[in-house]
């Protein structure tokens, strides 16, 4: 099964993401994650994105080429993939199409999750982090114990991109740059529409009756 998880910041690709890959057995690749995490371990890729992420924009499109390419050839991937946060850019997509090519492993679709803007920004504004990847809100999907990980019991943070300034430039990112992959998704015929705005458990049944198609 190869899905992308599409749709913009705060849409519940990461909370999803985490759920279905373990309910289907797949790898969970979110190039945010990536970024995060080479930022924390200080590479030269970690230390160029910074500058990007900081400010709510893209970090340049070869960057994230290379970057996919590699994880999508892992082992990991043989048995299909789900990716959030990529693509996020029309040269992006052109990009993926040729690695998938490469390997014959065309995309089955992608899931556009469909959030209405006020509920991003209460979204984002509340979402805490943790380094491994899970995500909380402070109202909406409290962790049982307070600024704690449910799943490996580290100390919550909110990142730096998710205060308010940043947030906008983030949504205004995502409608220049982003946005228009909808319709590129649409004209290939493998974009399917998910409502994003009920509760977690909601979202998820819906995304597995999409998901369970391409069994
Ligand atoms: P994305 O990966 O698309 O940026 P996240 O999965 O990190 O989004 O979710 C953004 C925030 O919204 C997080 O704080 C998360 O706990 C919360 N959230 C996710 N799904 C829902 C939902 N269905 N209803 C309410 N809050 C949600
Ligand atoms: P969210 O889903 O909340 O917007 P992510 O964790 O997916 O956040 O991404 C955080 C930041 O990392 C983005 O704002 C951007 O700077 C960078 N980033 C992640 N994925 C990409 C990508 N495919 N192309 C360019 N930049 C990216
Ligand atoms: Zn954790």
């Amino acid at each position: 099964m190869n899905i992308v998880l599409f749709g913009p910041p705060g849409a519940g690709k990461g909370t999803q993401a985490k759920e279905l890959s373990k309910q289907y057995d797949i790898p969970h690749i979110s190039t945010g994650d990536i970024l995060r995490a080479n930022v924390r371990d200080g590479t030269e890729l970690g230390m160029k994105a910074k500058e990007y992420m900081d400010k709510g924009e893209l970090v340049p499109d070869e960057v994230l080429i290379g970057l996919i390419k590699n994880r999508i050839n892992e082992s990991d991937c043989e048995v299909g993939y789900l990716l959030d946060g990529y693509p996020r850019t029309i040269p992006q997509a052109d990009a993926l199409a040729s690695i998938l090519g490469e390997i014959n492993k065309p995309l089955d679709a992608v899931l556009n999750i469909d959030v209405s803007d006020d509920e991003l920004v209460a979204r984002l504004g509340g979402r805490r982090t943790c380094s491994c990847g899970e995500s909380y809100h402070m109202k909406f999907n409290p962790p049982e114990k307070e600024d704690v990980c449910n799943a490996c019991g580290s100390e919550l943070y909110q990142r730096d991109d998710d205060k308010e300034n940043v947030i906008r430039q983030r949504l205004t990112t995502y409608n220049e740059k982003t946005k228009p992959l909808i319709n590129y998704y649409e004209n290939l015929g493998i974009l399917v529409n998910i409502d994003g705005t009920g509760t977690v458990d909601g979202v998820f049944a819906d995304i597995c009756k999409v998901m369970d198609q391409y069994k």
